[in-house]
């Protein structure tokens, strides 16, 4: 734990000091919600330094690099990355504008020591549990002799080091993330999360509900609740007690003005049947699940360490839908992991056609360094992976249009965020989050307002306004 030097120095001196002098923030921000939550926080440990935000780098005296370990060529992306923000940084210095570059996140972490030895002009690397301290880095990076990591666990938690502010979210949104849980102790075969962002840890109740209270004072009306096992939160109550992600989900959705909840990413393993009750009981909770399943094959399945069947993840929606007959589903898929055969990848398309999703996500397995799939036999061509991909997003890809399709004609209620791109339209998400968009007047942003869907696009839809219903 602590801050420690690393032996390559900083190519650059008279960094921008620790003084509170108004100075510009660049954060580039790659990955998952949760790192799209990490740099609003980032951004708001170093406002108190003066950091205000830039749209550009070239005008930043900080830039900080969020990064993605998840898939392929994670690190090389970073040091191209790298080699375009050092002649920013160069030319910037030419005119006595000293820059801050930090590289953060998961990529930090697995590979701190080598962004130190190749891009010896980076004065900060840090972990994602470590960007409570970022002041005190700013700080020594200031002092100059050498770059700064910090890439440990620390001992104490760094939601209980970060500022109360109103929201971490751009002021006046209407939609924000809020990191509940972080880390996982699953150790899924192919995965990198539990050795870079470590082991499971939940937040207090206590803060949750106090962030949550505080975005809606702000003006947010829907709170996605982040975690990379979500699902898995066991937070200590003020009662004492841990609560789970059900009994959390009651007390938000008593919060008045929070209209909207959704959570991600979730475990097939913990959507335990209170959890299935609270998307009976609460309407707050969009009728809308992330629920990755990566495989329909019971044998990959177990080489993937994941702990469920094929046919539990088909029972646990068949009680979703019982509970909410309207819970749309959205998933993970993993193509050509180890040992995967065609007969495991028709068991993954057999699983698809029966459960049928609104949308997904999937991917070619991607080897990743020192977990435990990387070294495993029976690796899968990059041909066949190919041609599995194409042949699963091809079905994810028709019934995400026949979820579509299936919406027009239907009313369903819109909250409007901002205004189209067209004039005179205005545009907002649909309880499935589809973008919608209806000609309409911008004073129906920050209303939700029910919207007669008229038409599919690519991946939106087009809808008019029902007068007079207003649900909020
Ligand atoms: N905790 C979530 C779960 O259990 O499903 C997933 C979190 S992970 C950050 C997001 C997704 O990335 C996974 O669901 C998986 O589909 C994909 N992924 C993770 N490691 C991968 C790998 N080595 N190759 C390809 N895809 C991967
Ligand atoms: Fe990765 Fe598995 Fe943990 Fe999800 S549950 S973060 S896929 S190890």
């Amino acid at each position: 734990m602590g801050l420690r030097r690393a032996g390559a120095p900083a190519v650059m001196t008279g960094l921008p000091s620790s003084s509170t002098a108004p100075r510009g923030l660049h954060v580039i921000t790659w990955g998952c919600q949760m790192n799209v939550y990490d740099s609003a926080r980032m951004s708001d440990v170093l406002r108190p330094l003066g950091y205000q935000p830039v749209d550009t780098p070239d005008a930043a005296d900080m830039i900080i690099l969020n990064t993605c370990h998840i898939r392929d060529r994670a690190a090389e992306k970073v040091f191209s990355e790298l080699g375009r923000l050092r002649k920013i940084k160069e030319a910037r210095e030419t005119t006595g504008q000293p820059t801050i570059i930090a590289v953060a996140g998961c990529v930090a972490q697995a590979e701190g020591q080598e962004i130190l030895a190749r891009a010896p002009y980076v004065d900060i690397v840090l972990g994602p549990q470590t960007y409570h301290r970022l002041p005190e880095m700013v700080a020594r990076a200031a002092r100059a002799g050498g770059a700064v990591i910090e890439t440990d666990f620390p001992a104490e938690q760094k939601f209980d080091f970060l500022p109360d502010t109103a929201a971490p979210q751009t002021p006046g949104n209407l939609t924000a993330f809020l990191t509940i849980q972080e880390g996982c102790d699953k150790f899924c075969s192919f995965c990198v999360v539990p050795y870079t962002r470590g082991a499971e840890v939940s937040r207090s109740v206590t803060s949750v509900l106090a962030e949550a209270r505080r975005m809606v004072e702000s003006g947010v009306q829907e709170i996605s609740l982040l975690g990379q096992n979500v699902n898995a939160y066991h937070g200590t109550g003020p009662d004492g007690d841990v609560w789970d992600l059900a009994r959390l989900a009651y007390a938000l959705a008593a919060i008045p003005g929070l209209n909207r909840i959704r959570y991600a990413t979730s475990h097939p393993r913990d959507m335990d049947d209170a959890l299935i009750a609270a998307h009976r009981d609460l309407p707050e909770l969009m009728p809308y699940l992330h629920l990755p399943v990566q495989s329909g094959s019971d044998k990959i399945l177990r080489a993937m360490n994941r702990g469920h069947t094929a046919d539990d993840y088909r029972e646990i929606v068949r009680k979703l839908h019982a509970a909410r007959p309207d819970l749309a589903l959205s998933s993970d898929f993993i193509v050509g992991h180890p040992g995967e055969t065609d007969e495991d990848f028709e068991a993954t398309m057999q699983l698809v056609r029966d459960v049928t999703f609104a949308q997904a996500y999937s991917f070619k397995y991607s080897q990743r360094p020192g977990t435990p799939a990387a070294g495993a036999p029976l690796q899968v061509p990059e041909d066949v992976k190919d041609a599995r991909l194409q042949a699963l997003q091809a079905l994810l890809r028709e019934q995400q249009d026949a979820f579509n399709q299936s919406l027009v004609g239907q009313t369903v209620p819109v909250l409007f965020t901002s205004e189209g791109r067209k004039p005179g339209q205005i545009s907002g998400r649909s309880p499935w989050l589809q973008p919608v968009h209806v000609t309409g007047s911008p004073d129906l942003i920050g209303r939700e307002v029910p919207v007669r869907i008229t038409e599919r696009l690519t991946n939106s839809l087009n809808g008019i306004l029902e007068e007079e219903k207003v649900y909020a």
